[in-house]
């Protein structure tokens, strides 16, 4: 989602201030910095950097220093205060109103901070988004309402708003029309898409739920894959699953961040569902597509994890069969209800649970990976092979890497950077997989 938003803001810049992005901070006039709050570490890096860059800013007092995000969102003033060399402080919600903010910065000299939730689309503001590659990301909403007891994300990026079904359509069709073949529709909890769907006369006339918009963008000829992230469990509708049996573009890989394998921890965290339940809706899901393959978010440590409320989550993990995970040891973040708790588990047993949970995850993806030398899989070509420049590289839908060469050497390969090649897989490394083209 950040790496979305960092792109955003330099269309933005582009497009309605004129800048161009430059390759070191030498030679800027104008630094941001993007920022993450959700763990306690990516937190502490913010003013690290701002540190290094402070220099610059002695040498050359017309740099302008900014910093947004959800730090920013979180901190606001108090960002000035402890870095009073900043200039700029907006939020998530208002990185759309940067080209204003910089003018601002430029006439009066004087720190500018707008880390507010304006009721207004942003979308409406940003330019179309800028195309590299076959693959794009497509923001369709934002925010959460969930208020899991450990996140920030509420409060930084506020509640859940859906942007309209018919503009999410028609930013999917022009990216299409600009040699898109796969789109990752991205949401805080993309399934909780509630978009807004006008008549002809621009009326709103209902809402179009994130199955519903998956068959729209399934129509477009051209989109020869879909994927979404981040999904809740709790907004697994049956819809949804039920278009894991209807939509063949929709990847058979998922990512539903369970967080947890323990039913009294879950409801510690206020996750809204049981273990069974999770189980349930994966078994449902399975059955509409018998090759899926999941991830998970997990956070190990969580206030009062015992030993067996860790089994679990070694249990639940190896029940799933989960693929790959995004997994952390907890940390307390100021104002969650979380934060109150008593944070007892040593940090040592912390570490142990989590390097165990990650062997574990691990060795069931090399698994996976081994099981699939000999299969035929579509490989989507994102470019040319990062080690051999005689070879191309691309993604399997379970997003395997695959390194693979064309028969016939004279062949140019970057004519299939963007198309859909079915390769047969033959060997499984550690970080990739190899294969050759199946005729
Ligand atoms: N909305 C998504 C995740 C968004 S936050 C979901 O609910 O699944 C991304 C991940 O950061 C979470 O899934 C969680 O695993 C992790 N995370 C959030 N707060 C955390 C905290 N206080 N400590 C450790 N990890 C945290
Ligand atoms: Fe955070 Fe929970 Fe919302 Fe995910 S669902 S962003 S973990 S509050």
């Amino acid at each position: 989602m950040n790496e979305y938003d960092s792109n955003r803001l330099a269309d933005v810049l582009r497009v309605s201030a004129g800048l161009e992005l430059v390759d070191t901070p030498e030679e800027a006039d104008v630094l941001l910095l993007n920022t993450c709050s959700v763990r306690e570490k990516a937190q502490e890096k913010v003013f690290s950097q701002l540190g290094m860059w402070r220099p610059l800013k002695e040498r050359n007092p017309a740099l302008v220093i900014g910093v947004g995000g959800c730090v920013a969102s979180q901190e606001g003033e108090a960002i000035r205060q402890r870095a009073p060399y900043v200039d700029l402080i907006f939020g998530p919600q208002t990185l759309h109103r940067l080209p204003q903010m910089l003018g601002e910065v430029w006439s009066r000299r004087q720190t500018v901070i707008d880390i507010s939730f304006p009721a207004v689309e942003k979308f409406d503001y940003l330019p179309e988004p800028s195309v590299k590659g076959a693959t794009a990301y497509v923001s369709i909403m934002e925010g959460c309402s969930k208020y899991c007891t450990y996140c920030v994300v509420p409060y930084t990026r506020g509640e859940e708003v859906s942007r309209p079904l018919d503009d999410v359509i028609s930013e999917v069709f022009s990216l299409a029309q600009r040699g898109v073949r796969e789109v990752n529709l991205l949401g805080q909890n993309v399934n909780a898409y509630r978009g807004v769907v006008v008549d002809a006369q621009g009326v709103a006339a209902g809402e179009a739920d994130l199955a519903l918009l998956l068959h729209h963008i399934a129509a477009m000829e051209k989109i020869g894959r879909i994927r979404y992230t981040t999904s809740h469990p709790v907004e697994l509708s049956d819809s949804l699953i039920a278009a894991y049996g209807e939509i063949p573009q929709l990847v058979s890989f998922l990512h539903l961040p369970v967080q947890s394998g323990s039913d009294r921890i879950l409801a510690q965290m206020k996750r809204g569902h049981t273990v069974a339940e999770y189980v349930a809706k994966v078994a449902a899901l399975r059955q509409q597509r018998p090759d899926l393959t999941l991830s998970s978010d997990f956070i190990v440590g969580f206030p009062g994890e015992s030993d067996a409320d860790f089994a679990a989550t070694m249990d639940l993990i190896a029940t799933v069969g989960f693929d790959h995970s995004y997994s952390f040891i907890y940390s307390p973040r100021p104002g969650t209800p979380a934060a109150e708790m008593v944070d007892d588990v040593p940090m040592d047993l912390k570490k142990a649970r989590l390097a165990q949970l990650q062997a574990l995850i691990n060795q069931q993806a090399a698994a996976i990976s081994t099981a699939m030398i000999g299969r035929v899989e579509a490989v989507l070509v994102e470019g040319i092979s990062r080690k051999r420049s005689d070879q191309l590289s691309g993604r399997t839908a379970n997003n395997r890497v695959v390194n693979f060469s064309l028969p016939g050497a004279a062949a140019d390969l970057s004519d299939y950077i963007g198309s859909f090649v079915n390769i047969r897989i033959t060997e499984a490394l550690p970080n990739s997989l190899r294969g050759e083209v199946q005729p």
